[in-house]
């Protein structure tokens, strides 16, 4: 029997347990095929915050489009927020095209497979540089994401709120104690992969867990009140009013060239003031923004979409220039119905769009009856 006065053995964390899972039941993801650090770094990128079956297609169309850093280095502007379009966090891919500019000029193209220099490079933080330089390169770098934490925090019987960074780095701490030198990558993914099928945020099957021998949330009953998380403030919204001016069966649109939407192309409007009407927020910035006067016609559409900190519902008018058009250039083009939708737009307004193409196609039909 143990003395009273001995302190309480450490559990072996199931180590051969979670990677003999990982062997057997890997999702055969397309990254997971034909391995490169840039095909794993784009991979990782992407599914930050998105879902795996929505990351798979646009990962393919991507791989297609850039199969390495040069590739996307080189490419315009428009080619690559169009392949991004949809993914939202357009923060993401203007780091990622700026790191592969820099990989070019610095490393010959090829993904530095250095720690230290890799997480120099734009949007490579703790998370992403561990993924990439544990999976590509075989350094002991734990990658600690939502799932990591909730499996964990499970795993411990820990009520430490994992919204907080310190719980973040306090797991990367914990995790770099057991992550084996020789298999760090797997033991990364084998952790995320198990967050992703098993310990899922609401029903944890840990029947069929590896770690469930060992598991004190299991042990406690505790599976579905951890992980503690802090809530959030719920995001504001935002109403915006836009204008689909249009002149000669064209479409004014215009690139933003600031915000997190930085690249998309978009219609003149924009937020509307305390007690301000659509019309008049409409009216004003289209003076402010493209000194063009405006006569607004009908609505044409109202649209709510969700973005990453804020939610927005856009009404989208009809109208038609009352002064002299503005010059265009590289940030304000006038295009057809079939440019406009080749565009990169933001989610709001491509939402809005089969409404557009359809009244606009409605109206010239009435034209030539
Ligand atoms: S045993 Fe259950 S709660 Fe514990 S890590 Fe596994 S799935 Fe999660």
């Amino acid at each position: 029997m143990k003395p009273a006065c001995m302190p309480p053995r450490k559990r072996r964390f199931p180590l051969d347990e979670l990677l003999s899972w990982w062997d057997r039941g890997r999702r055969p993801l397309p990254w997971r095929r034909e391995r490169s650090a840039w095909r794993t770094w784009v991979s990782e990128v992407m599914l930050q915050q998105t879902r795996v079956e929505t990351v798979i297609p646009y990962f393919q169309r991507f791989m297609l489009l850039f199969p390495a850093p040069a590739r996307l280095a080189d490419a315009a502007d428009d080619t690559v927020m169009k392949a991004w379009e949809g993914l939202g966090y357009y923060q993401r891919i203007r780091n990622l095209q700026r790191a592969a500019t820099l990989v070019v000029e610095s490393y010959g193209g090829e993904v530095p497979g250095n720690p230290a220099e890799f997480t120099l490079l734009p949007g490579a933080g703790p998370y992403i540089t561990a993924a990439v330089m544990s999976i590509s390169f075989k350094h002991p770098l734990p990658a600690v994401d939502g799932n990591v934490l909730r499996v964990i925090a499970r795993y411990r019987g820990s009520r430490a709120d994992t919204r907080q960074t310190a719980q973040r780095d306090r797991v990367r701490r914990i995790l770099a104690r057991v992550i084996p030198p020789e298999r760090p990558g797997d033991f990364n993914e084998a952790l995320m992969e198990l967050g992703a099928l098993v310990c899922t945020p609401r029903k944890p099957d840990c029947g069929h867990c590896p770690l469930a021998a060992a598991c004190r949330a299991r042990r406690l009953g505790l599976t579905t009140q951890l992980p503690v998380r802090s809530r959030r403030t719920a995001p504001p919204q935002i109403d915006v009013a836009v204008a689909v001016v249009t002149h000669l069966g064209k479409i004014l649109v215009r690139r933003r060239s600031d915000g997190h939407l930085n690249g998309l192309w978009e219609f003149p409007g924009g937020r509307l003031l305390a007690g301000e009407t659509r019309k008049d927020a409409i009216l004003r910035k289209c003076r402010e923004e493209l000194n063009v006067d405006l006569r607004i016609k009908e609505k044409i559409a109202l649209v709510r979409h969700a973005y990453s900190h804020f939610r927005i519902q856009m009404a989208v008018y009809r109208a038609i220039p009352e002064t002299p058009l503005p010059p265009t250039g590289e940030n304000l083009r006038w295009v057809t119905p079939a440019e406009l939708e080749s565009l990169p737009l933001p989610g709001a307004n491509r939402k809005a769009l089969p409404a557009i193409l359809e009244g606009l196609e409605k109206r010239e039909e009435e034209k030539r009856s």
